[in-house]
């Protein structure tokens, strides 16, 4: 039995349809993680699952109970739901403590000084409970307004990009503590982001939304590897469209030369279709004949990101590890090489295969 379940919903601001059957599941003490684009509709999403924000069709069930649909709106106070906003505000004349045991008020002082207790330990700040928020750094405050979250074990948590007023070092390294955080306090949790990075480092399952509509629901991995739609690889990671046609061998002729592979044999012959191109799918190669000129470098640490302008004039990306240096404007041969074959119809979906 999922602990939350999406079936089909649509919510409407008048004439706009701004989330459009959009259905998700999440399992107890699972995290997903929804992206997308600015105004695609994901805090009108988790609006709706709160209860802020009523549907028009469709339902939203918690543990097997229906909680929202057209004619039912169970208020937000008895979801179980906690939440943490990207405007976290923590209550600035309240010390550590008191905000972190803010929600606990039917429980006893001794428990709600045990909790406060257990989380400021669990979130790498234990004896801040005197401190008011102006004494903290945003990462801290941060961490604080997720304990406040936290603290009345909530069923289900919803963050609504709880890192975006961060910088991105912090952001990264908060992720993955709060991800711990969650699997350790055996939470249900759903996020919101822009960042790709973030999404993939605490997600369980995570999803793209464009224009109101869920595009994909599935673990980071397919969504990175096995997109199902051109908008989900446009969304994730630096990857190259390229066109080519599906000939009678079940192989691709593209600007990358002849590609074979098991995926191609089920396509039918003349098809034409955009291939997905990652830098990790083409190698540098001196020996190969596809040669092309780096236009730009990129430092990414273990691996330098190029920029290829083929003879043909196309783009492509490639890395290689950062000790073997290549510069700007030296010429290179490069090698398609393709573990998945990721190829999407003229309506943009993937093809059968
Ligand atoms: P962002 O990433 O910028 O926060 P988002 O994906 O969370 O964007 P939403 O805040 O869900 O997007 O907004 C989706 C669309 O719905 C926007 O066009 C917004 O203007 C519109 N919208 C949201 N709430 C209302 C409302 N109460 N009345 C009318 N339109 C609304």
């Amino acid at each position: 039995m999922p602990l939350l379940q999406l079936d089909k919903i649509h919510i409407s601001f008048g004439t706009q349809h701004i989330v459009r059957g959009v259905s998700l599941q999440l399992e107890a003490g699972e995290i997903g993680c929804l992206l997308g684009p600015s105004g695609c509709g994901k805090t009108t999403l988790l609006r709706a699952i709160a209860g802020f924000q009523g549907l028009q069709l469709g339902t939203i069930t918690m543990a097997n109970e229906c909680v929202s649909s057209a004619n039912q709106l169970t208020p937000p106070e008895q979801r179980g739901i906690g939440m943490v906003f990207q405007d976290f505000a923590l209550f600035p004349h309240l010390t550590v403590a008191e905000n972190i045991s803010f929600g606990m008020r039917k429980a006893s002082a001794a428990e709600r000084r045990a909790r406060v207790d257990e989380l400021l330990t669990r979130i790498g700040l234990p004896g801040y409970q005197k401190r008011y928020p102006h004494e903290l750094s945003g990462g801290q405050q941060q961490r604080i307004a997720l304990a406040r979250a936290l603290a009345p074990k909530p069923r289900l948590l919803l963050l609504d990009e709880p890192f975006s007023s961060l910088d991105a070092e912090l952001r990264e390294r908060l992720a993955v503590e709060v991800r711990e955080l969650l699997k350790q306090e055996q939470i249900t949790a759903l996020l919101v982001t822009h960042d790709q990075q973030e999404a993939f480092a605490m997600a369980d399952k995570a999803g793209v939304m464009y224009q109101g509509e869920l595009l994909q629901w599935e673990t980071p991995y397919q969504l990175y590897h096995q997109p199902r739609h051109q908008l989900v690889a446009d969304f994730i990671g630096h990857g190259v469209l390229l066109q080519g046609t599906v000939n009678a061998s079940g192989s691709l002729a593209s600007p990358l030369g002849m590609l074979e592979h098991p995926s191609l044999l089920t396509v039918p012959d003349g098809t034409p279709v955009s291939f997905l191109v990652r830098p990790d799918d083409i190698v540098p190669d001196t020996n190969s004949r596809l040669r092309g000129r780096i236009k730009a470098r990129g430092f990414r640490g273990a691996h330098n990101l190029y920029s290829v302008q083929l003879n043909s004039g196309i783009e492509v990306l490639t890395l290689s590890p950062s000790h073997e240096q290549m510069n700007v404007g030296d010429e290179v041969g490069l090698r398609p090489e393709f573990d998945h074959l990721v190829v999407f119809a003229a309506d943009h979906c993937e093809l059968p295969g």
